[in-house]
């Protein structure tokens, strides 16, 4: 198998297996063919993994900020050097065409351990706070064992986006990636090892839906940080709330892409295309609602039917394809079925609307699809899709399009587009997101804090504000006199 792994889990600095496990078929989505063969986590790997982080975790938070940022920053280093080999990893993993993962995954996950590395070095202190005589000071303290759970549509980066942070500021991680893409994260692991990081630190495990609670309801761990689904992050934020545990919940979206009738139209177009079809439209915080000033509509759509009829659909490992598979044949059933529903109420296909018939093999491919004519009750226009299906509205005024593009029970991203930069502004600041963007879509750099509002999530992750959900303050208050009792 061409992605075998030694075993199907890291725990405390190597490679552990146990095959009570029920089995994990890991796919390449490309052909369907089985790369990788492991086991989800028994009862006992999950006290094994937890026992370890736990164990290592308070010497590692008694160790030098320097001394830890040195860690992750060369461990940010080994990635880099391994680009080539990570890339091709994740793109077995996933499918991403590996056009994609060369530039994106690694390299994000590395940015992400540099600048944490560097950060904490800097110093993640606390407060110094007179009293007149007496005085008090703040420090942040770790929270102690983290869990990290992860989605299928980025699992390099997931698992630093969450390991980085959370290890910078002295705690222990235990991560679970996806089960449909279980690789890319054991590579994490033992970087980290190689890197410096002592054992026991970073530990991953294999499971699925049934293995996630274990680690959630678990005693000894005091944070859980997902990346999933709306429906997954209730779940999960439920059972952490019954033991009153920290949590970080980075979810689905629906996010709208506002392109106003002044906006240079072709970057408008690019931004609409990049939020919609990179990672075959994978992306949580794709702006699948294209809103569209009707002045413009016809020149908008017409140029992004030509644009995205020349999409390069292929064989992900080939350095021209633009565009792989979706992960599974059950997310392509669903998004198949949504395009459907599309049909059915009443939208127009642009372009695209079902599989290709030019790629060979069994993966699980479909078109880059873009419907006109989409109104906001249409189902497409409402619910997540997660595959590369683009829908465009139109719209007239800017506080329509606003209170439109707030109609929605998620709030994880927003873009508009205008030259106007005061519209911009005065409209970003009315839409109702954690992440957005004037002239520009989905840049997602880790200086920048990233996450949602509303049933998008809560939490952030990346920039010195995911530091903050990886610790929490603990205040001394100082006396410097005599205690003066009434009694
Ligand atoms: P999912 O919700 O099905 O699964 C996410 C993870 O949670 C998986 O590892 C899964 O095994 C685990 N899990 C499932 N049920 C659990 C439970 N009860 N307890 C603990 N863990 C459990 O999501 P997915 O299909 O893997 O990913 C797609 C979703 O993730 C989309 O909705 C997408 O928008 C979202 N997403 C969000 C972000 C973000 O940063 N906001 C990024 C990527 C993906």
């Amino acid at each position: 198998m061409k992605a075998q792994p030694k075993a199907s889990h890291f725990i405390d600095g190597e490679y552990v297996e146990d095959t009570d496990g029920s089995v994990i078929e890991s796919l390449y989505p490309a052909t369907g063919e089985v790369i990788a063969r492991l086991h989800a986590a028994t009862p006992a790997i999950v006290e094994k993994a937890i026992a370890a982080a736990k164990r290592a975790q308070p010497e590692w938070a008694a160790m030098s900020p320097t001394a830890r940022g040195r860690v992750l920053k060369r461990a940010a280093e080994i990635m880099r050097e391994r680009n080539h080999e990570l890339s091709e990893l994740e793109t077995l993993d996933t499918g991403k065409p590996i056009q994609e993962t060369i530039v994106a995954d690694p390299t994000s996950g590395a940015d992400s351990f540099e600048f944490f590395g560097g950060v904490i070095a800097a110093g993640l202190n606390g407060q110094y706070i007179p009293l007149g005589g007496d005085f008090a000071y703040t420090k942040r303290v770790p929270l102690g064992v983290c869990v990290g759970i992860g989605a299928w549509n980025y699992p390099q980066q997931i698992a630093c986006w969450k390991g980085a942070p959370a290890l910078a500021a002295g705690n222990a991680m235990v991560f679970k990636p996806s089960e449909n893409t279980p690789l890319g994260a054991l590579k994490i692991a033992e970087i980290l090892i190689e890197a410096g990081l002592p054992k026991g630190l970073y530990n991953v495990i294999q499971g699925d839906r049934t293995t996630g609670p274990l680690l959630v309801n678990h005693p000894d761990v005091a944070k859980v940080s997902l990346t999933g689904s709306v429906p997954t992050g209730r779940k999960v934020a439920s059972a952490a709330a019954g033991k009153l545990k920290h949590v970080t919940m980075e979810l689905g979206g629906k996010s709208p892409l506002i392109v106003f009738d002044d906006a240079d139209i072709d970057s408008a177009i690019g931004g609409a295309m990049l939020g919609n079809f990179y990672s075959t439209g994978q992306v949580c915080s794709n702006g699948t609602r294209v809103f569209v000033q009707r002045k413009v509509k016809d020149q908008f759509l017409s140029r992004l039917k030509k644009r995205t009829e020349k999409i390069i659909i292929g064989e992900p490992m080939d350095e021209a394809t633009q565009m792989g598979p979706l992960i599974s044949f059950d997310q392509r059933q669903k998004v198949l079925s949504y395009i459907d529903k599309g049909k059915a109420e009443g939208a127009t296909v642009l372009t695209g609307g079902g599989i290709p018939n030019d790629v060979t093999g069994e993966g699980y491919y479909i078109q880059p699809t873009v419907f006109a004519d989409v109104t906001d009750e249409m189902t497409i226009a409402r619910e997540e899709i997660f595959g590369p299906v683009m829908c465009v509205l139109d719209f007239d005024d800017e506080d329509e399009v606003i209170a439109r593009a707030n109609a929605t029970e998620f709030g994880l991203s927003a873009g508009v587009f205008t030259a106007d930069l005061s519209r911009g502004h005065r409209v970003v600041d009315q839409l109702e997101a954690g992440t957005l963007w004037i002239n520009t879509y989905n840049l997602c750099p880790v200086e920048i804090p990233f996450g949602g509002s509303k049933q998008s999530g809560f939490g952030r992750e990346n920039s010195l504000a995911a530091l903050e959900h990886y610790s929490e303050l603990k205040t001394v208050y100082v006396g410097m006199g005599k205690v003066e009792a009434p009694y």
